[in-house]
């Protein structure tokens, strides 16, 4: 994977609330993405891990402003896309060009009424990208080929494919408005694992070719630590850590992807034998009541008093290194 060093996104202080209220008098709020901060760098994969329901979707979304953010800022290429101290926001038309998801349930995210075809070139209309009726069809061969489908197959249905062929059809879609940014929502959790592969090969293939940049979101550390440049770690709505994929793994530094490191599996049994699991304690919390001070104090093995009041600053502790935890 190539890697420029030009910055394509800037996050700063991300905040996206979902207002679960039962009662005007009593407000309640899913505390789902707090005070993110971080980069994406033109042409690198970010792998996104944590635990499902700690917020990753939900951040990917909000970049995508699929959901709208509820505090912060967020730019692209040197572009506004979301401004809150800005009282109106940019319309997103042409950012949606540059910026692509990619969903973790092929089968949910492809109209089942709509042909295969027509799937790919929904973008391609509503972008009005395609000059006459002939290079629709042209650019929607290329496309289902370039994904590792037949031509013939542009007029079936989704039902008649397995979840392999549904993600390739997804990603084809994704790429068909030539995007630079593509945010990979778990797409390989829903496919049997002999596939797996074969989507994370191709999406590696189509970045080299394509120089596209991608957030690529996984619940298992060990699926994205191969594939990613930099890892960021999530928990309940906190980004935790952030470093470069080799430092991560050599020398976590928050107590929680030490925990989540510890749980991958090694192939060598003497190696895995001498390895000491971290088991957490309890649940994690809920997102509607989060934790006071460092969300992660309540199953944190190292806790202090000083843990549960002041919630810890997410620093550059090494250069490209960066965690939230107080004992660092
Ligand atoms: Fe654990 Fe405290 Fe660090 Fe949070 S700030 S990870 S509770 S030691």
């Amino acid at each position: 994977m190539s890697k420029e060093e030009k910055t394509l996104l800037t996050i700063e202080h991300l905040v996206k609330y979902f207002d679960v209220s039962q009662s005007i008098l009593h407000k309640e709020y899913v505390h789902a993405v707090e005070d993110v901060s971080f980069e994406i760098k033109k042409g690198e994969t970010l792998g996104l891990v944590g635990e499902s329901g700690c917020g990753k979707t939900t951040l990917g979304r909000t970049i995508l402003r699929l959901y709208e953010p509820t505090s912060g800022k967020i730019t692209y290429d040197g572009g506004i896309l979301y401004d809150k101290s800005r009282g109106r926001q940019p319309d997103m038309f042409d950012f949606r060009k540059k910026m692509q998801m990619i969903f973790q349930d092929p089968s949910a995210s492809l109209d089942p009424r709509m042909t295969v075809g027509d799937i790919i070139a929904e973008p391609l209309d509503v972008h009005k990208l395609c000059a006459s009726r002939k290079d629709r069809t042209d650019r929607i061969h290329e496309l289902i080929e370039r994904v590792g489908l037949t031509q013939e197959q542009a007029n079936r249905y989704p039902h008649e494919f397995s979840g392999g062929q549904q993600q390739r059809i997804g990603i084809a879609r994704a790429l068909a408005v030539r995007p630079e940014f593509i945010v990979c929502d778990e797409p390989i959790s829903a496919l049997d694992v002999s596939i797996q592969s074969q989507i994370v090969n191709m999406l590696e293939d189509m970045q080299e070719e394509m120089g596209l940049t991608y957030l690529f979101i996984a619940h298992d550390i060990s699926v994205v630590r191969h594939i990613s440049n930099r890892i960021g770690v999530m928990y309940l709505g906190s980004m935790v850590e952030l470093a470069e994929s080799f430092e991560l793994n050599r020398n976590p530094i928050h107590p929680y992807t030490k925990t989540l490191l510890s749980a991958v599996p090694i192939p060598d049994p003497k190696k895995s034998r001498q390895r000491q699991r971290i088991v957490l304690q309890g649940d994690i919390p809920s997102p509607v009541n989060p934790p006071s001070g460092c969300r992660f104090h309540t199953r944190c093995p190292y806790a202090k008093e000083q843990c549960k009041m002041e919630v810890p600053k997410f620093r550059e502790v090494e250069p490209g290194h960066f965690a939230a935890c107080h004992i660092i």
